[in-house]
């Protein structure tokens, strides 16, 4: 048991160390992406050079992305204030309009336009967001990608919200549960990081929340990801400064 959790304080290490390289890196990624590009669009450039500029391109492309899906995470350090649960869902999903229209998945959202929670706007967005991708990548031509918010009570009576984004696609295979919220576990091989749910995990946490999954494969049940947050995180004012920092 203990080293079972030392192996995980590890991974964690290791997750929230490459978060910080991705952090390092940005300034000097966009420097080498912008001379790349001066050097590709030189009228000097000889054409024999052109295939080689394109690789590298494409390779600064991914490393780009994997950048910023981890990065997300630290950018938003503004305070946390009240926010429309509904607002900040209906705006996370037009962000990925086009990336459903391509598989014609159909959005379902329930939730009360009344229910607000106080968090960091960005932290949400990137939970959310990395939630929705998921869905997507998981969902089949035609699927449909349910979300639900609502009020609920945890077991101290603490008032918190409890989101659900549900999709109807592959399921995840039982040998797969225990590593979904450990960093670098992906089975999306060209595109994948890994590092979404382990990121969306750390968030909640660190808002004093939690997040769980339910899920079968191979039936088409697909997955429902939950998470719980405290409507309004009980913290003092230096915590509220530094709440989902
Ligand atoms: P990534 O999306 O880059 O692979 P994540 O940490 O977000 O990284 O997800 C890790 C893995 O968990 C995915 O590669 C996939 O195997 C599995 N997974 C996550 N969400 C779903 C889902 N809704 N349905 C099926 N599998 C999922």
């Amino acid at each position: 048991m203990e080293r079972a959790l030392r192996m995980t304080e590890k991974i964690a290490a290791a997750g929230r160390l490459a978060a910080t390289v991705a952090h390092e890196i940005n300034n000097p990624l966009e420097s080498i992406t912008n001379l790349v590009y001066l050097a590709k669009t030189s009228p000097e450039l000889p054409t024999s050079l052109m295939q080689y500029l394109e690789q590298a391109d494409q390779e600064l492309s991914r490393v780009a992305y994997i950048a910023r899906q981890t990065l997300g995470f630290y950018r938003d350090n503004s305070r946390p204030a009240w926010l429309s649960v509904s607002a900040l869902v209906e705006g996370v999903m037009t962000i990925y309009q086009r990336k459903m229209e391509n598989k014609n998945i159909s959005f379902d959202k329930r939730i009360s336009a009344e229910l607000e929670v106080f968090a960091v706007e960005g932290k949400l967005k990137q939970v959310l967001s990395n939630l929705v991708t998921n869905a997507i990548d998981a969902s089949d031509f035609d699927g449909v990608i349910s979300v639900r918010a609502r009020k609920s009570t945890d077991r101290k009576g603490q008032p918190v919200i409890c989101l659900a984004v549900a999709d109807r696609g592959e399921g995840i295979p039982k040998e797969h549960m225990a590593k979904l919220f450990a960093p670098f576990f992906t089975t999306k091989s060209e595109i994948g990081t890994g590092l979404g749910l382990w990121v969306s995990k750390d968030l909640v946490e660190t808002a004093g929340g939690s997040i769980r999954v339910r899920s079968r494969a191979g039936a088409k049940s697909g997955t429902v990801f939950t998470i719980t947050l405290p409507i309004e995180t009980q913290v003092t004012q230096s915590e509220v400064n530094n709440a989902w920092a």
